[in-house]
């Protein structure tokens, strides 16, 4: 076993449920699929950032740090859960968000504004760009401001998504996973899921769904992932690397690109409401749960299967997104 005790702060509740969504899989023809629930981590509506909040902000009271930067979209639901665990570590906590402000604050904005953070506006620059000079600002202001990197997607965050495939094994029995489903987006749980299945011994298939098409000069975002899970090893005293074949980046899903909500992430949104109970966001796991449905009904993922779906949040998004997911009042109820 691997050593992953690095300094760590409580911010949620663990370990997350895992349930069986036994009417979906019925709806679908009688897959089997489980869902590992971190949308009930518990941070001000949850989500999977807790997790690497947990192991970030551990580092950042390590070094005596008074004040947070991240940076994220206007409805960045890492940046209202970093937000939340700055005001419980009684950090000032700066937020970079893409865009110009709103007429009204909904869904995560509203949040992050009776949260108290700080809330820079920053165009088109929704990936922290600025964040630099922010931080030359808040140092010379006589601060000590630590960097939550994009979507807490660093060695740190990755530690976590490792350290939580242990928490899942430990609640699942012996009948292993064949399939773990899940929105990959900044590469930091994508790059975790991948060192636990490896530190773990698991032969599933591990299916990250691309949720950001990203612009045309990003580095490529299979090799950003794979250079993350390779750092956290080498963090970790692991020998292993990774390399291509080991990194599954479904691409099918992106339709016209991040935070726009389409057909596929609405019927998602709402089959899983109407048959489960369970709000799935529109941006992340609404796209990776239709993702799932049509590897599904394709016959790509089979009956024998035995599926994870890992729930990582965003609901708070759903009251931003109203007109998108009930674009006409169509008369079903
Ligand atoms: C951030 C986020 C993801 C993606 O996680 P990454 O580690 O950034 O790839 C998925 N779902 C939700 C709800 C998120 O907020």
């Amino acid at each position: 076993m691997h050593d992953l005790n690095f300094p760590r702060v409580s911010l949620g509740f663990f370990p997350t449920p895992l349930i069986e969504l036994a009417n979906l899989g019925a709806a679908l023809g009688g897959a089997r699929i489980l869902m590992k629930r971190d949308d009930q981590t518990g941070l001000a509506l949850g989500g999977n950032k807790t997790r690497k909040l947990e192991y970030i902000l551990g580092d950042a009271l390590a070094q005596g740090c008074d004040t947070i930067i991240t940076a994220g979209a206007e409805q960045s639901n890492h940046c209202r859960q970093t937000a939340a665990a700055a005001a419980k570590l009684k950090l000032e906590c700066h937020l970079i968000l893409g865009g110009t402000e709103p007429a009204s604050a909904r869904g995560n904005l509203l949040l992050d504004r009776l949260l108290g953070c700080h809330i820079h506006w920053a165009g088109d620059h929704r990936k922290g760009e600025d964040i630099p000079q922010l931080f030359e600002q808040l140092q010379s202001a006589g601060k000590h401001p630590y960097i939550v990197p994009y979507g807490g997607s660093n060695e740190l965050g990755a530690i976590a998504f490792a350290a939580a495939t242990r928490e899942l094994l430990a609640q699942s029995g012996d009948e292993p996973f064949t399939h773990l489903v899940f929105a990959s987006s900044s590469g930091g749980t994508h790059a975790g899921l991948m060192l636990g299945k490896f530190i773990c011994d698991q032969a599933y298939r591990l299916i990250g769904v691309n949720i950001d098409k990203g612009e045309a000069d990003d580095p490529a975002f299979d090799q950003h992932i794979l250079s993350l899970a390779n750092r956290t090893a080498a963090l970790l005293e692991i020998e292993h690397r990774f390399s291509n074949e080991d990194l599954i980046l479904n691409s099918d899903y992106l339709g016209a690109g991040y935070g726009v909500v389409g057909a596929l992430e609405r019927e998602a949104i709402s089959l899983t409401a109407r048959t489960e109970g369970i709000l799935l966001d529109p941006v992340y796991t609404g796209r990776a749960m239709g993702g799932l449905i049509d590897m599904i009904r394709k016959g790509a993922i089979g009956d024998n299967d035995k599926i994870l779906f890992w729930h990582t949040g965003g609901a708070p998004a759903l009251f931003a997104y109203a007109s998108e997911l009930i674009p006409e009042d169509r008369g079903e109820h």
